[in-house]
């Protein structure tokens, strides 16, 4: 069954034919100014609540909900109507309120030190399922507003194109978010970054980097074989040139990999003439991969290198990480199986 956020204002106008159009504008209301679910919206009567609901039940249902770091950071598993499960992470903060969702159940990307993408991939998320995550959200971060949205959970984003711009096209239209407030982030799938810049979309692009050589890169990322940092690179410059907006570069740390001396100076030439953004992000440990995120020493000597090189530089601090729930580490572990699995530390 579809979600009821799959529909545009105008086919929810076509599926309430024959209401008065007050009612049309309580239901747009409920859904999308309060984030309520169907049979909650008390404005409209009863039968009419019941009905949609009959047709429209929410396509996301809670398998599992832990938090850590006293509560600011919460995970949930999410079933969808299949069985397939994604993960979604709400993080309060002093300014903002964000939330990180999925785009796809698993991944097929492969990245080696990501969670995800050892797991596989199993299927693309509709923009329904994916804004019904944001609303799930929005309701839970009550009384605060949730004011971010980042698709940077499980799934690269731009492999479901169609999805993700039609979410994103609505938390905009619908939702009053814009460039400052929505991230979509990508491994690079080049040609995606291009067309995504003609879609005329307020968003910030991240791309996931974490290397700026393509011997290392073929190793952490895959899809670099596919588009190699020469061909993102002319990417990265087409949508710098089209949306005249700063894009950021996402670097995981990792002991001994690319944290060196080397990787600051290749990283460097590569984000400079890009006037990219860096943020770096100490690694997640995942089971699947048996490396160190670099000492906390070590990612603030490799921030002072890049600033010396006149980068903008931010490191972004790890939240979830005890419940799996950082950057890196999304493969729908629930609570039984997390005790199970022997993580290492970094
Ligand atoms: S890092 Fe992102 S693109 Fe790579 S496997 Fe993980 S979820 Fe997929």
């Amino acid at each position: 069954m579809p979600s009821v956020y799959e529909y545009t204002r105008d086919e929810l106008d076509e599926l309430l034919v024959g209401e008065p159009r007050y009612r049309v504008e309580q239901v747009w209301h409920g859904l999308w100014s309060e984030g309520q679910v169907i049979n909650e919206i008390t404005t409209i009567p009863k039968a009419l609540r019941s009905r949609l609901y009959e047709e429209f039940p929410t396509s996301i249902e809670v398998a599992d909900d832990v938090q850590s770091d006293r509560g600011s950071t919460r995970k949930w598993v999410f079933r969808l109507h299949d069985g397939a499960t994604v993960e979604t992470v709400l993080m309060s903060y002093d300014d903002r309120v964000t939330v990180c969702v999925s785009s796809q159940a698993g991944c097929a990307m492969g990245c080696t030190f990501c969670a995800t993408g050892q797991a596989g991939f199993t299927r693309n998320l509709s923009a329904g399922e994916v804004l019904e995550q944001v609303m799930f959200a929005a309701r839970a971060a009550a009384p605060r507003r949730l004011s971010n949205v980042v698709f940077m959970g499980m799934g690269e984003p731009l492999a479901n194109y169609k999805a993700t711009v039609s979410a994103v096209r609505r938390l905009h239209e619908y939702k009053g978010l814009s460039a400052r407030h929505l991230t979509v982030s990508t491994v690079g799938v080049a040609p995606a970054i291009e067309r995504l810049a003609r879609e005329g979309l307020p968003l910030t692009l991240a791309v996931s980097l974490h290397a700026a050589n393509n011997d290392a890169r073929n190793e952490l990322v895959p899809l670099n074989r596919r588009y190699p940092l020469e061909r993102l690179y002319e990417a990265c410059v087409y949508w710098v040139a089209t949306t005249s907006r700063r894009l950021s570069f996402e670097w995981a740390l990792i002991d001994g990999v690319n944290d060196t001396d080397e990787a600051i100076d290749e990283l460097a030439r590569y984000a400079g003439p890009l006037r990219a953004h860096v943020n770096l992000i100490p690694l997640n440990p995942t089971p699947g991969f048996l490396v160190l995120g670099s000492s906390s020493r070590r990612v603030h000597e490799f921030r002072d290198g890049l600033e010396a090189h006149g980068i903008n530089v931010t490191v972004r601090n790890t939240r979830g990480r005890s419940i799996d729930a950082a950057c890196g580490q999304l493969a729908n572990v629930t609570n039984a199986k997390r005790r199970s699995i022997p993580v290492r530390s970094a």
